[in-house]
């Protein structure tokens, strides 16, 4: 962020994102990313990147994409200098490494003429990327010593090669091939023509360390068969050379358990992050459908006679993850020191709830077996602690009916309940990843509460798959999530064992194993 402030006229950063994996993008990227006025980004770019950026920020896109014409390298160049002059300070966003065959120096040269001062923050080349994300090395004290990037094209809109392939041929070492695949049969027979033999190691990885990663480890003679037979889709990059062939079998990328799984996380937004995580590293694609939204819901009067009298509580009840998370928000603006919160017991519906408590170094002394509001209040009944003893539930807008009538009913307890967030439907509709879903439907999608299942069938209409998509599972985080799915006439193909994230992401692992 220091680069940007020091920049009082506006600036150029010429900045690489990487292959395409998120989490190989630079933390001087994010930085810039978040703090730019302008960004302009490509195709090759993960979108993903976007949301760094401010609300404020302008967002130009300057890469290919269906049904838009093309904006040439003389325009970006304009863009640039035309933004900087205006005084922004631009984040100029590519795939990879901006010198690799990126046209950092198209962008340098035009940025130079206008006088505007720009810097430049390298990447991860897809050539390495790609790589070590297929387990192809490409280099070994024996068997390879130099290692060449070469262009398959001179330009992505230039046809011809440039690069002479037969001098490469003789050169040998390890060749990495950009945009090589529409020329893939010329590039191979001027390689065998430059003197490198039919069984010289060779492989191609496409969408090289995304979910749809798929490589091929072959020989230079049976290349482009291999390369047909396997329908690669591009970008991908060319390996040649007997480094390629130490490859093992190890996979450790394509092996992930739920690689290339389509998996739709329907968490409200900011709840999404941690679950999208656990899925990434096991090597999903995370459909981001938010379909509840949380919204703190501060009656300060009751919050403040709850806070006075919160001393004469027996129990403490939480029913959901939220309402703890929205609890302890308010508490400590109302208190600063945690002995303020008593000495009751501690009830929570379930392991996720009950995890949130525990951030605060408080024990938790009950969770029911089975993580549903009936469930909770039968065990608390069990304790037989209730009987006329004051008991606080935390509550959303949703089911509480069912645990207050009981404790109330059955074990004679005084309950008061502070409700403190609502739960509403957010509207699919927006969700940039809806349409995706739509045409090409998922593996499976997850269902943390009744609240989104309950959004989702209202919003089905909008969520129709079109008919090729991939009809997924559907899973559910907890029975009462089920019973919801259940009375609505959807199937619950998977149910996690204890409510938490954890033993979701177990049970859709051990599905796909
Ligand atoms: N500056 C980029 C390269 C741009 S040229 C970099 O440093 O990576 C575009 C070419 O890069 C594509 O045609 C393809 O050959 C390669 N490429 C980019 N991303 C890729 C990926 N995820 N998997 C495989 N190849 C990729």
């Amino acid at each position: 962020m220091d680069q940007l402030n020091q920049a009082k006229k506006g600036k150029v950063f010429l900045v690489g994102a990487g292959p395409g994996d998120p989490e190989l993008i630079t933390s001087k990227a994010i930085s810039l990313i978040k703090s730019c006025d302008t960004l302009v980004f490509d195709h090759l770019a993960n979108s993903e990147f976007r949301k760094y950026a401010s609300s404020k920020a302008e967002q130009i896109n300057v890469g290919k994409s269906p049904g838009r014409h093309t904006v040439d390298q003389d325009q970006i160049c304009e863009i640039l200098v035309t933004k900087a002059q205006e005084g922004k300070n631009v984040v100029r966003l590519k795939g990879g490494d901006p010198f690799v065959f990126g046209r950092c120096a198209e962008e340098m040269i035009a940025l130079d003429k206008a006088h505007i001062p720009y810097e430049i923050v390298p990447g991860v080349t897809a050539a390495l990327a790609c790589a070590a994300y297929a387990g192809i090395p490409l280099s070994h004290r024996d068997y390879g010593s130099s290692i060449s990037f070469l262009t398959g094209h001179e330009d992505i809109e230039k046809e011809s090669l440039r690069v002479d392939f037969g001098k490469f041929g003789e050169v040998g070492g390890t060749l990495c091939v950009y945009m090589g695949m529409g020329k893939i049969s010329e590039i191979t027979s001027k390689l065998l023509k430059g003197g490198l033999q039919e069984n010289k190691p060779a492989a191609i990885v496409s969408h090289g360390t995304l979910p749809s990663q798929k490589k091929i480890i072959t020989t230079l003679g049976k290349l482009v068969d291999d390369a047909n037979k396997a329908n690669l889709k591009t970008p991908a990059i060319i390996f040649v050379g007997n480094s390629i062939g130490l490859s093992t079998k190890q996979n450790w990328f394509e092996n992930r358990p739920l690689f290339g799984k389509r998996i739709v996380v329907t968490r409200p937004e900011g709840q999404i992050s941690r679950l999208k995580k656990m899925l990434e590293n096991r090597g999903a694609k995370v459909l981001e459908l938010p379909l509840i939204k949380i919204i703190p819901q501060e009656d300060r009067k009751l919050i403040t006679e709850t806070f006075a009298g919160i001393a004469t509580y027996e129990w403490i009840v939480f029913t959901s993850a939220n309402g703890a998370r929205e609890f302890f928000k308010i508490f400590f603006k109302a208190f600063s020191d945690i002995r303020s919160f008593g000495p009751m017991r501690i009830a929570c519906v379930g392991e996720a709830t009950a995890k949130v408590i525990r951030s605060f170094n408080l024990e938790v002394e009950l969770i029911p077996e089975k993580s549903t509001a009936e469930d909770l209040a039968k065990e608390l009944v069990a304790t037989e602690s209730l009987d006329s003893a004051n008991v606080l539930v935390i509550v959303g807008n949703r089911n509480r009916d069912v645990l207050v009538g009981l404790l109330e009913s059955v074990g004679h307890a005084i309950v008061d309940t502070l409700p403190i967030y609502q739960t509403d439907f957010a509207d699919v509709i927006d969700c940039p990843d809806r349409s995706d879903f739509v045409k090409n439907g998922a593996d499976a999608v997850v269902f943390a509460s009744s609240s989104a299942a309950l959004s989702f069938i209202e919003q089905e209409e909008d969520l129709y798959l079109e008919n090729s998509a991939i009809k997924p599972i559907f899973c559910s985080l907890g029975p009462q999530t089920s019973k919801t799915l259940k009375e609505n006439e959807l199937s619950v193909d998977l149910e996690s064992e204890d409510s938490s994230l954890e033993s979701m992401v177990d049970a859709l692992v051990n599905f796909y194993s």
